[in-house]
């Protein structure tokens, strides 16, 4: 079985957030099942070497003109870069310029993009034709539509929805531009009230739609999580399906990590309180040995509860609890934060910026890692505090509530707890789960249990690759797969 991802960032190499993990794991997962995937990324000067290191296999029609594709295997991937300097050769991140503004040509890069994509899904390049397209968030959104309104054939495809709350929306005088089908231009096509939305196009024209988790899959058909799209998909509902994502169990490993003063494991747990040390002194904070450090690693947005948390810090702090926080993004939170660590010096050490290495040290150093999100459609950040023996404090949402056990009194008897949730999703709701994540850890044995048992938890990507091997293979013309 070939699968040819079509994915606008890719871990390690490009990364803004949990779609590069994703990328960067699942395709080793799928090696185990017996599918060889190859990773179609735009080349950003990130790249650049490689590109160099790789081996020229062809050249694809993308749009606007021919572009050249290079083959490389890095990091146990094998990766397709599309190269054109043009689009994809720019200083700042893959969507946005270094003043943070989207790039004015974005719906040009990704549509050439995802025309690539659908080109080398039917054609193949260098010999190499997959048996499904695989297509990941807005940016590929557009390559269902041109292989189905093209109208020359091409293998099944796939859209896996990571965040509908990025849907890629263009005003449709670009249509010629980034020439697509006007055939599809209608509400129950690509048009999206007047506009071009790519997400919306995946969600029609791919045979089979996966988001990321279960529970994520059915808040979808709702108005507050489907944010327009909700008629959309249910209308494809039985073709939707939530597979769980999973985690790359090498990169994220307390007792092989490199960024880690120490090892460490569930069974032998010295090694985290060198990394709780080390990120206190990192970040500024005194700590109390009765009360836990926390620790939040994530995008500064509405969407991740940010506020929330701010307006409970002074009644968590007021339990002689600490918090460090490495984060970017929205630029009156990244304020807010700066602000809290100045009212607060040496209980509350902040980060501004992105940091792969720090972002390690505060999973592993951190008692518990805060993820309020208002929606997660899966989350990574609580699968690595599982792991890292740092007990979740979650929204119960998406795949939070799909990943994370709640420690309340009746999973504490029955021995289950790995975390902390709550609902409605609300600043006094996280306030008790923050005082019940308090009182856990001022009684080091039961504390000791949650953190044991959170490490113990399964996270990788085992389960969910065989998933979807089976749909692979049910799509292209063997086997079952399951539906969520
Ligand atoms: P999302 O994709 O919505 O941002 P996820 O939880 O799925 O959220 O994935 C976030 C990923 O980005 C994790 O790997 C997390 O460690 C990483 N991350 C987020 N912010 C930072 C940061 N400031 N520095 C380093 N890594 C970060």
């Amino acid at each position: 079985m070939k699968s040819l991802f079509a994915v606008s960032e890719c871990a390690p190499f490009v990364k803004t957030g949990g779609l590069a993990d994703v990328a960067g794991a699942l395709p080793k997962a799928l090696e185990a099942e017996g599918v060889e995937t190859r990773i179609l990324l735009p080349a950003y000067p990130a790249l650049e070497t490689l590109v160099e290191a790789g081996e020229f296999v062809g050249e694809v029609y993308g749009v606007d003109g021919a572009k050249r594709v290079h083959a490389v295997r890095a990091d146990g991937l094998n990766l397709l870069l599309l190269e054109a300097p043009h689009l994809f050769k720019r200083p700042g991140g893959p969507y946005i310029n270094e003043a943070g503004v989207d790039w004015v040509d974005n719906h040009l890069r990704f549509a050439a993009f995802s025309r690539a994509a659908a080109n080398i899904a039917r054609d193949g390049i260098g010999g190499w034709r997959p048996d499904v397209l695989h297509c990941h968030d807005w940016q590929s959104g557009l390559a269902p539509a041109y292989l189905r309104l093209d109208g020359r054939g091409g293998p099944p495809s796939i859209l896996t929805i990571h965040n509908m709350a990025f849907q890629g929306v263009f005003p449709s005088d670009r249509i010629d531009a980034m020439a697509l089908p006007r055939s599809g231009f209608h509400p129950d096509g690509y048009e999206y009230w007047g506009q071009v939305s790519f997400l919306k196009a995946g969600l029609v024209y791919a045979d089979r739609i996966t988001t990321v988790s279960p529970t994520y899959a059915r808040e979808l058909t709702s108005a507050e999580f489907g944010m327009g799209l909700q008629g959309v998909i249910a209308a494809r509902r039985a073709d939707l399906v939530g597979v769980l994502n999973g985690v790359d169990c090498d990169v994220w490993n307390p007792a092989r990590d490199a960024h880690l003063p120490a090892a460490f494991s569930a069974d032998d747990l010295a090694g985290k309180a060198a990394a709780r040390a080390e990120l206190a002194a990192a970040f500024d904070i005194d700590l109390e040995a009765h009360a836990p450090l926390f620790g939040l690693v994530s995008r500064l947005t509405r969407q991740k509860g940010i506020d929330l948390l701010l307006s409970v810090l002074p009644r968590v702090l007021s339990r002689g609890a600490t918090l460090a926080v490495l984060g970017a993004g929205d630029h009156d939170l990244e304020a807010a934060f700066r602000s809290a660590a100045a009212s607060y010096p040496r209980r509350v050490g902040v980060r501004i910026g992105y940091d792969e290495r720090l972002a390690h040290l505060l999973q592993a150093g951190s008692d518990s890692i805060l993820v309020p999100s208002r929606f997660e459609p899966c989350g990574l950040t609580q699968l690595y505090a599982l792991r890292y023996g740092s007990p979740p404090v979650v929204a119960r949402t998406g795949g939070l509530a799909d990943t994370v056990i709640d420690a309340n009194d009746a999973a504490l008897m029955a021995g289950c707890g790995t975390g902390f949730a709550f609902s409605p999703i609300g600043a006094a709701q996280l306030g008790d789960a923050l005082d019940r994540a308090c009182d856990a850890f001022a009684e080091p044995e039961v504390w000791t249990g949650i953190v044991r048992r959170a490490m113990n938890h399964p996270v990788g990507w085992e389960v969910s690759a065989k998933r979807y091997a089976a749909l692979y293979a049910e799509l292209a013309g063997g086997g079952d797969a399951e539906t969520a």
